[in-house]
């Protein structure tokens, strides 16, 4: 493929915070320690579209109700601080948050989201279903909604994808975001109540969100214990979604993952 036409010029990660992950209480006979591991927030550069982020990660509105933070951090061992926010790494690059355009959302979760109202102005875009679920809201649903963005954010959800990709064999429907085949979208159902993930073909980048915790319970064949499928939204989803990805994997061993919590070093790190 010729370089100098690609859709996607870059890519960069940030780290916004880090979660820490028991490894051989969450998978069967496993034995890769106790892990702690990044809050992934990717930065695309794309041609016509500018500066894409994909997820926001955490900042200091997640405590902005302390009895939900005190909850959320019972069940997950997230940690941040000031400089893990994405508006002032961002800034530390000399990069004003302004030039942020666009950005993709895989699904409603604290870490995913806790950046979003850092950012002025941009399209939130990703899968109807993660869409739906943010217009609807719960204003009761314990961090989500301090960390929402305002209802007159723009919102684009990825179209049909009509286009080839090897991905019509492991997924019924395909999407595009942007109706240019730069950046496909599928549902990736179990860990949330609706889930994105995004395939950027130019790269053979598969972004897979929370799919799986990172890329070793694929690359180590691993299989979720009772106590992390009890901790998913639909156990037995998550366990079809993570089959999949791991035969797409097995199938084209040159796509790379990246999930929320991939560990491994990016080209320009
Ligand atoms: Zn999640």
């Amino acid at each position: 493929m010729n370089k100098n036409k690609d859709k996607i010029i870059s890519l960069k990660r940030y780290i916004c915070g880090y979660e820490e992950f028991n490894f051989p209480i969450l998978y069967k006979k496993c034995s890769i320690p106790k892990k702690k591991l990044p809050i992934n927030v990717f930065m695309l550069e794309h041609r016509k579209y500018g500066t894409i982020l994909i997820n926001t990660g955490c900042s200091n509105l997640l405590k902005h109700n302390p009895v939900s933070f005190a909850k959320f951090l019972t069940k997950y061992s997230v940690t941040f601080t000031e400089e893990d926010f994405i508006d002032k790494q961002l800034e530390k690059d000399k990069l004003d948050p302004r030039i942020v355009r666009k950005v993709l959302l895989t699904h409603c979760d604290p870490q995913c989201c806790g950046g979003l109202k850092l950012l002025p102005r941009y399209e939130l875009c990703s899968g109807a279903k993660v869409l739906t679920l943010v217009i609807l809201c719960d204003p009761t649903d314990g961090l989500m909604p301090s960390v929402m963005p305002p209802q007159e954010v723009p919102k684009k959800a990825a179209g049909i994808f009509e286009g080839q990709t090897i991905l019509k064999d492991y997924f019924k429907w395909v999407f595009d975001v942007f109706g240019d085949g730069s950046i496909l979208a599928v549902d990736l159902p179990g860990h949330a109540k609706a889930m994105t993930g995004f395939f950027l073909p130019e790269k053979n980048i598969f972004f897979a969100a929370d799919a799986s915790i990172d890329e070793s319970a694929i690359e180590n064949d691993l299989t979720p214990s009772s106590a992390l499928l009890k901790s998913q939204c639909y156990p037995n989803d998550y366990s079809d979604t993570l089959n999949t990805l791991k035969s797409l994997k097995k199938d084209y061993p040159e796509i790379t993952f990246l999930f929320t919590h991939s560990s491994f070093l990016m080209n320009n790190e």
